[in-house]
């Protein structure tokens, strides 16, 4: 999180000194900046005072050790820190809220608890669900005893026939599996072992499979055998229209296009640049979370 990260929004009302400032976070759900500024507003104005007040170099105007940055490089010769010092000074640290303005984002939806979290574990959930396979258990522990313990396969079929304990798929290459740490991959190999020692079928996909249509039909081949008969496996297998490379996406959030801005939110005279604003950044959500700090110059 950057200072960067909010952006400044100047608007002149031409034929007037008036100049308004908007201060907003153009992050999607918010940075949660605003909030902190607000908080510790007293804080915020009283350093202000000592970059304007208090430059190292004593400057005129304004210099690189007071009000100079790359960021504002464009205005630099407009800059004076006694100006604003003075402003400042007459503006003092109170704040006075004018109105709230509403999120116009839905809040992301809660997950239950036992549904995959994981982007590739959603992909891997829906590919085997396209198949037609049953409905698999996520993360379903099974106790291996000691010195093993618990393990949790990313997906758990039982066996329909009960030939076998069950189908266990772990999704590989993720940072709770099979990581650069030896002895992690030592204990994973370790359980995998036993669980096939104990009629457990283990399917192991690495993550990186996932974009690959044969490989993934030789896993669901390995998995429709025990789930749906071999037949049945064969023909998934040589007809993989289950299959989708392309990650689906459910947990981003909708993006807004600027027609669905409440511009009723906004004073008419903003009306204007604001909504080439918008019209330039579609991906953002301008009107979500604009707290704004209006003065007259
Ligand atoms: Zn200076």
């Amino acid at each position: 999180m950057e200072l960067d990260d909010l952006q400044i929004l100047t608007i002149a009302y031409p034929g007037s000194e008036r100049v308004d400032v908007l201060l907003y976070d153009p992050m999607p759900g918010g940075s949660g900046l605003l909030e902190q500024l607000l908080a510790r507003w007293t804080t915020v104005i009283s350093a202000a005072l000592d970059v304007v007040g208090n430059c190292p170099s004593q400057c005129n105007t304004a210099c690189i050790d007071c009000l100079f940055t790359f960021r504002n490089a464009y205005y630099h010769r407009y800059l004076n820190r006694h100006t604003a010092l003075e402003k400042l000074q007459n503006w003092g640290d109170i704040l006075n809220q004018s109105h709230i303005v509403p999120a116009k984002l839905p809040k992301a939806a809660p997950k239950a608890d036992a549904q995959p979290v994981n982007d590739r574990e959603s992909r891997l959930y829906e590919m085997l669900k396209r198949a037609g396979f049953p409905e698999p258990a996520p993360q379903k522990p099974i106790n291996l005893g000691q010195p093993l313990g618990t393990t949790k396969p990313d997906f758990f079929f039982e066996d329909p026939n009960e030939d076998l304990e069950g189908i266990c798929v772990y999704l590989d290459g993720m940072s709770k599996h099979l990581h650069g740490n030896p002895d992690t991959a030592q204990r994973d190999r370790a359980i995998r072992e036993e669980l096939r020692n104990s009629e457990y079928e283990v399917i192991e996909i690495p993550a990186g499979d996932l974009d690959d249509p044969q490989k993934m039909a030789k896993y669901f081949f390995r998995i429709g055998r025990i789930l749906v008969g071999k037949a049945k496996a064969k023909d998934i297998r040589d007809n993989p229209t289950w299959f989708e490379a392309t990650p689906s996406a459910p947990n981003q959030q909708p993006v807004e296009s600027p027609a669905e801005i409440d511009w009723s939110l906004f004073e008419p005279t903003w009306l204007p640049i604001l909504k080439s604003l918008a019209a330039a950044e579609e991906s953002r959500s301008m009107g979500e979370k604009i707290s704004a700090t209006r003065d007259k110059l």
